[in-house]
């Protein structure tokens, strides 16, 4: 499965098209709960009756035939449990995006893609680093996309008696045993070469370690600094583990990680707004921020809707129908959001999902943290 970049989303983001309407779908196509093609398609259908009694149906009745046939022409669904297709045909663009995670199923007709969905779940996947280790032991994993992706293992076996006792007497043990505790570090170390070995291969921004408190206090000062940066919470899982166990523990990190990377810019909203300080939140004030190019963060609850309006001038607000740059009349939007994540997007921002957190919810589930 090609793997969905915040590169290629930024160029999907950047594409605009003043005179014809691109169509984005968004579709549910996971075969654990709708096995059969025809449920998928029926949904689709459904969604195109919709899309093409819209304002730009007419517009787009291309785009949606080529969608459905596609969709028709049978799907490979094999780890596709979601799929992203962008449409504008008279532009040229056709962009299919298979996805290892179910989406809600919609289409958005608009000016440009609607990639705040693929966003979402780029940040929910970055690829994640497991080491399991123990003082012969060392396993270590990489997923992404809920997905082992690679792993590989080292086996260094101790001294068979290394814990028995030595006939030689105290002296003779005491030696035995720095002998057994120096193969044992070096063991850790080359458990150690092995993380980052791969880290070079795969990229994965996050190391979480599965060890006893004594060997994972023994194996982090032996990292990679860049590692060691880059330390998640430990996973609950040891060296025996099996991989179905390692996989099961992995999202749990994932997701773990993820929550608390959203709470912390979300307390970092909080205190801006509340210090009156280099944060806004709100959809008016949000917008008013993007609009004048100042928001570096945007930050959005999972699901949030809206409608509002669009300038030709590129301006959105959450009041119309006058621009507040230029006073021109703006188009009105089912949901301004998309919009928003979109433009913040263009503008190079960086935009945080954030999934069931009450604090943003109460800031008006919509916010900013600002570059000046
Ligand atoms: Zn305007």
């Amino acid at each position: 499965m090609p793997v969905i970049t915040e590169a290629a989303i930024k160029d999907l983001a950047g594409f605009r098209s003043e005179d014809a309407p691109v169509v984005s779908c968004y579709l549910d196509v996971d075969g654990r709960r709708q096995v059969r093609p025809q449920d998928i398609e029926r949904r689709l259908a459904a969604l195109v009756r919709e899309a093409s009694g819209g304002p730009s149906g007419a517009a787009v009745a291309g785009d949606l035939a080529k969608i459905t046939e596609h969709v028709a022409s049978g799907l490979d669904r094999s780890g596709v449990r979601g799929l992203a297709v962008f449409s504008c045909a008279p532009k040229g663009l056709w962009e299919v995006v298979e996805l290892p995670v179910p989406v809600a199923n919609r289409i958005v007709v608009n000016q440009s893609p609607a990639v705040g969905t693929l966003e979402s779940i780029v940040q929910e996947l970055e690829p994640l680093g497991v080491l399991l280790v123990d003082r012969q032991r060392a396993r270590m994993f990489v997923f992404q996309f809920g997905e082992l992706v690679d792993r590989t293992e080292l086996f260094e076996a101790l001294p068979r008696d290394y814990d028995q006792t030595d006939d030689a007497g105290r002296g003779g043990h005491d030696k035995l045993q720095d002998h057994t505790d120096e193969l044992a570090t070096q063991h850790l170390r080359h458990a150690a070469e092995v993380a980052f070995r791969l880290h070079q291969d795969n990229g994965f921004g996050r190391l979480s370690i599965g060890a006893t408190d004594e060997v994972a206090a023994a194996i982090e000062p032996l990292l990679h600094p860049y590692l060691r940066e880059r330390l998640s919470p430990r996973i609950g899982v040891g060296a025996g583990a099996s991989e179905a166990e390692v996989k099961a523990a992995a999202m749990v990190v994932e997701q773990e990680v993820e929550r608390a990377k959203e709470a912390a810019v979300v307390a970092k909203l909080r205190d801006g707004v509340g210090a009156g300080s280099k944060a806004v939140a709100g959809l008016a004030a949000t917008l008013g921020a993007l609009n004048e190019r100042r928001a570096g963060t945007l930050v959005v609850s999972d699901g949030y809707a809206e409608s509002g309006w669009r300038c030709a001038c590129g301006a959105l607000a959450a009041k119309g129908p006058q621009c507040p740059n230029d006073g021109q009349e703006m188009a009105h939007l089912d949901d301004v959001i998309h919009d928003a994540v979109d433009v913040a997007l263009t503008q190079g921002c960086h935009v945080e999902v954030c999934v069931g957190n009450a604090d943003l919810d109460v800031l008006g589930r919509i916010g900013a943290l600002l570059r000046y």
